[in-house]
Parts: structure tokens; C-alpha cells; sequence
């Protein structure tokens, strides 16, 4: 499999899921045991990549961090993927969540059409369906909520005025990712554009993991309660009726102290290596 240039390689684009190390699929797991490469973001769990990596695979990070620098740029995951890939390896591109959403699966997906390098997608579970699950909010719940709408704030232009006044109308369920710091401005153009007092909101903050904690409220109660509040991340927003279900079904406990699940980049790249290290001299 390694090493040989005559050998066409592929690429796995595959989701490792929320949080939980068991979300991930069968199939993407089955792939990272006989991976010779894995390109994994920094929203994955450090448990997939110790315990079920392939202890001869090299793991590499290259994860990106929305406005907190330390990013690995885009031209260097499609380099490596592309390197590897060509030198007849099988190279995981590990995702945390799942591969489409709010990802840069297209640059990915061009780079190896591109090079008719062969490849495979594997979906997975992403934060929405996660976070929801394990806060026991069942995001279209009979009589609550009839669609959802997966969305982003991260930016105040993402989001045009119109479309905040249709947003604060509607009955769907709204789940926005990258938006824990802009959670406020969420909640202000909500109330804005008139959202009704039955919509409760929630922050799940590192939802699934060991460290999941849930913060919710009415919607106009939210500002008084939680404004100014530093989320860790990753955190993810949900806004509907279906929210004040938390309260009845919740079957998980907040963690009892806050901690950071995701470890930064720089730390994480040691102690995989320790790890596997570890795991190949016990082997
Ligand atoms: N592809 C991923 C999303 C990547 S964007 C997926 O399908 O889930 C990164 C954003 O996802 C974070 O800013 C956060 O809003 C959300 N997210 C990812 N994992 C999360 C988790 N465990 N808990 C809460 N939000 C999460």
C-alpha cells in the first residue's frame, strides 16, 4: 500500500462526528484502522486518534481555528493530500461533525477531481443532530416545529436585514454554527424583527463530549442572563419553540466543572505523537 509510485492511492473524505468518540461510523473507523495517512481538523476527539487510528499511520494536524490564527491553510491540506495520495497512500481526511457541513469540502473535493485522485466520502453526525440530541431537544418535534434551518453568524454581513425579519417569523427550528461570540447579535436582531416570546434559546457548549454544558432561556430573557458571556468552543446556537423541551427531556447532566475538551493544535500534535509512541511499544 505505501510507498510504491505505480500504486494509485485515495483519499477518505470521512466525518468523525461531534464529539463523542463513539459517533463516528463504523466505516470511517474501519478506514482510519487501515489508514497509512490522517489529516484530521482540531474538532475531533484526541480518543479517535489514539484509539482507533492505525498505530503505523502518521497523524497530522491540520486544523483551522476561525479567527484565533494558528490555521493550517487550505493549499497546504490540499497539498498533502494530494502528496500522499499520489505516493499510493490511503490518506483520512478526518472532519470534525460531518464532511459537508460548514467545511471546505469543495476546495478538497476540486483538488482531487482535479488530479483524478479516486476518493470516497463518508458522512457523519454533525454538531446540529449531536448537540441536540445529547441537550434532548428534538429539533422538529410534532406540533413544535416543521423544518430546520442550519445556518452561520459569524459575520455581521452574513445575514441580511430581510432575512433576519423572516427568520425572527418563522416557526422552523434555527441551529447557527460558528456564532457563540455573536450570540448576542443574534438574539438583538431577533427581538428586533419581533421573534415571539414562546422561542426559547439554547448554547450547548462542546456538545456530546465529557465537558457539555447547556445554557438556555426565553429568548428575551437570554440578554440578562447570559449577555457578555465568553462560550467555549466550540458552541453551537439553537433557537426555537422546541428549545423549552430541554427542560423536560434533558437526560444529561452539565459537567460539573468547565474545561476545554478540544485541545489546541500546537499541544495536541505532541501528544499524539507520544501516544501513538506509546501504543506501538505496547503493540
Ligand atoms: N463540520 C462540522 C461543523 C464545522 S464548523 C459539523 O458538521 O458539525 C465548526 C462549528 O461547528 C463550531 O463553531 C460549532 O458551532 C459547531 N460545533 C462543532 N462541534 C461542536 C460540538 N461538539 N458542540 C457544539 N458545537 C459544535
Amino acid at each position: 500500500m505505501s510507498n510504491t509510485n505505480n500504486i494509485q492511492g485515495k483519499v477518505i473524505l470521512a466525518a468523525a462526528g461531534p464529539g463523542d468518540p463513539e459517533l463516528i461510523t463504523m466505516k470511517a473507523a474501519r478506514y482510519l484502522q487501515s489508514a497509512d495517512v490522517v489529516l484530521t481538523d482540531r474538532l475531533v476527539s484526541h480518543e479517535i486518534l489514539t484509539q482507533y487510528v492505525n498505530p503505523a499511520a502518521e497523524v497530522i494536524y491540520v486544523g483551522k481555528q476561525c479567527r484565533r490564527g494558528n490555521s493550517t491553510p487550505q493549499e497546504t491540506i490540499n497539498e498533502l493530500m494530494r502528496q500522499f495520495a499520489q505516493q499510493g497512500k490511503l490518506v483520512v481526511r478526518l472532519k470534525g461533525g460531518d464532511v459537508s457541513i460548514f467545511s471546505n469540502i469543495l476546495d478538497e473535493l476540486q483538488v482531487l477531481v482535479q488530479h483524478t485522485i479516486p476518493y470516497e466520502i463518508v458522512p457523519g453526525v454533525t454538531a446540529a443532530l449531536g448537540a441536540a440530541a445529547y441537550a434532548g431537544i428534538p429539533l422538529t418535534a410534532r406540533g413544535y416545529s416543521t423544518a430546520v434551518r442550519l445556518l452561520t453568524y459569524y459575520k455581521s454581513d452574513i445575514v441580511p436585514d430581510q432575512y433576519w425579519e423572516e427568520l425572527a417569523k418563522t416557526s422552523d427550528t434555527l441551529v447557527f454554527y460558528m456564532s457563540a461570540e455573536t450570540v448576542d447579535g443574534i438574539v438583538s436582531k431577533l427581538i428586533r424583527y419581533g421573534i415571539g416570546k414562546d422561542r426559547h434559546i439554547a448554547v450547548i457548549e462542546q456538545g456530546t463530549t465529557t465537558a457539555q454544558q447547556v445554557y438556555s432561556s426565553g429568548i428575551y430573557d437570554f440578554t440578562g442572563r447570559f449577555e457578555g458571556y465568553s462560550f467555549i468552543s466550540p458552541s453551537l446556537v439553537i433557537v426555537g419553540r422546541v428549545v423549552t423541551l430541554h427542560e423536560q427531556f434533558a437526560w444529561l447532566a452539565n459537567a460539573s466543572v468547565r474545561e476545554q475538551y478540544f485541545k489546541p493544535m500546537a499541544l495536541l500534535q505532541n501528544n499524539i505523537n507520544h501516544n501513538k509512541k506509546a501504543h506501538v511499544s505496547r503493540a
